[in-house]
């Protein structure tokens, strides 16, 4: 997210190094695969990032056993953070490559409680394309879809 950028030297990821235990954070929730600690930031009373426990810089890094396990996590989080903070919505982030907004380059899912009013604001500058346009998009995407291998 913006206001934070990584600037760990390479080998020395900051999340790496809470995986490690060489760095201290407020772990919530672990398992074989993912851990999951309090965002330093804390945009909103709750906020979790669920990261994997091996180092994977993006999604498209992750095994299918990382990303299923990853959205379990979040999923058990997300539950004990509506209930604990008692908020109304939840929003789940996850961001990658810079174009993307990713600032920490380790696999890590934001889990959000939201509250009415809570400062929050999700650019989502809609295109409403035409539907031949929309057509094309989803042709352009089975075709990758039926060849893909994984
Ligand atoms: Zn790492």
């Amino acid at each position: 997210m913006p206001g934070f950028v990584d600037r760990s030297p390479p080998g020395q990821c900051i999340f790496c190094r809470i995986v490690a235990g060489e760095i201290p954070a407020e772990k919530v929730h672990e398992d074989a695969l993912t851990i999951a600690f309090m965002d330093l930031g804390q945009v909103n009373p709750g906020h979790v990032l669920v990261a994997t426990r091996r180092h994977a810089a993006t999604l498209f890094d992750i095994t299918p056993e990382e990303a299923a396990a990853v959205a379990q996590s979040a999923l058990q989080v997300a539950k004990a953070a509506r209930a604990a903070f008692d908020a109304p919505g939840l929003t789940l982030l996850q961001a990658n490559g810079r174009e993307g907004d990713q600032t920490v380059f380790h696999f890590h899912l934001h889990v959000l409680p939201r509250h009415a009013q809570d400062g929050v604001a999700l650019s989502w500058p809609r295109k409403d394309p035409p539907p031949e346009v929309l057509r094309e998009f989803a042709a352009a995407l089975r075709a990758r879809l039926a060849s893909a291998g994984d």
